[in-house]
C-alpha cells in the first residue's frame, strides 16, 4: 500500500498534531486512543512509515511488538483489567481507518461491553488521568 505521509499518525509522529503520550522509544510511540473502546485503550505505532503489516520492516515490527508487550503490562498493572485485547487491522476492509500500522491495547472487564470502534471522543482530562496511571506503571 502506498504510504500517505499526511495520515493522522504520521502527523502525530512529526508533532504537527497533539497526542496524549504514554511512552516513546527511538522506534515507537504509544498514546491514548481518543475514541477508546474501553478505559485505558492505548495505541502503539512504529516510527517507520508503513501502512500495514505487509509493508513494515521486520526490525520495526519487532521493536513495536516489544513495546506492545511492555505497555500492555503497564496497562494491566495500572488498571487491573480482567483481560486484554490486542488488535491490529490491515486495510479498510478489515476495519483500518488510519493508514499507519498500529496496535490496539484494549483492556477488558467482565461487566463492560466493548464500545464501538472509533465512534465517541473521550474527554482529554479522563484520557490524561488514565495515561498518567499507565506512565506511572512504566516507571516514568
Ligand atoms: P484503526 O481503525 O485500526 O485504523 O484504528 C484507528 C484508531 O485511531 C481508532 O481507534 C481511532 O479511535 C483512533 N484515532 C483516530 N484519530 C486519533 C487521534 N488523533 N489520536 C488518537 N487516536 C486516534
Amino acid at each position: 500500500m502506498n504510504y500517505d505521509p499526511n495520515n493522522i499518525f504520521a502527523r502525530i509522529l512529526r508533532s504537527e498534531l497533539p497526542c496524549i503520550k504514554v511512552s516513546e522509544t527511538a522506534h515507537t510511540l504509544a498514546f491514548m486512543d481518543v475514541m477508546p473502546q474501553s478505559d485505558g485503550h492505548v495505541l502503539v505505532i512504529p516510527r517507520e512509515a508503513a501502512s500495514t503489516i505487509h509493508d513494515v520492516s521486520d526490525a520495526a515490527l519487532a521493536e513495536c511488538m516489544r513495546e506492545v508487550k511492555r505497555v500492555a503490562a503497564a496497562v494491566r498493572d495500572a488498571l487491573q483489567p480482567d483481560g486484554m485485547l490486542i488488535a491490529q487491522f490491515n486495510g479498510e476492509a478489515a476495519g483500518q481507518t488510519v493508514p499507519h500500522i498500529h496496535f490496539h491495547i484494549i483492556p477488558r472487564w467482565h461487566d463492560a461491553p466493548l464500545k464501538q470502534h472509533a465512534r465517541v471522543r473521550a474527554d482529554d482530562a479522563t484520557l490524561e488521568a488514565q495515561a498518567e496511571r499507565i506512565r506511572g506503571a512504566l516507571g516514568h
